[in-house]
């Protein structure tokens, strides 16, 4: 069974679908923690930034440049906004396939919970 995020991007499973290219597939977070709460996930399936090198540095700048313009598209550049990659257990990391959470629309403490 192919993960939860290779489904969505496939179609085979629902999200609300914001932006897609050749990249990348953005889309709300079902649970979100913040009036913004945005994912933007690579098409390939990559389990986590520690499976990334120097090959994934061009698909990770796409990543973050996308973050930045959604987040332009919400209103909150000014506001102002956090990207979060969580990798591993320490970090909480739940979906195994990387994804950027872009994050905005309230101050956001340094810590989550
Ligand atoms: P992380 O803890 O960094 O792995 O984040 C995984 C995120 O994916 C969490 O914020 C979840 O709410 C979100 N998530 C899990 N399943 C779905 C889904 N089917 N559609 C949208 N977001 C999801």
């Amino acid at each position: 069974m192919p993960c939860i995020f290779c489904r969505i991007i496939a179609g085979d499973a629902p999200a609300q679908i914001l932006y897609r290219d050749d990249q990348v597939t953005v889309f709300q977070d079902s649970h979100p923690i913040a009036p913004v709460h945005i994912l933007v996930v690579p098409n390939e399936h990559i389990a986590s930034l520690n499976d990334c090198d120097l090959k994934h540095e061009a698909l990770l700048g796409h990543m973050t440049c996308v973050a930045r313009r959604l987040a332009a598209q919400h209103g909150i550049e000014e506001s102002g906004y956090r990207l979060v990659i969580n990798t591993g257990p320490h970090a909480g990391q739940s979906v195994f396939h990387l994804h950027l959470h872009l994050l905005g629309g309230r101050h956001l403490p340094f810590r989550f919970e």
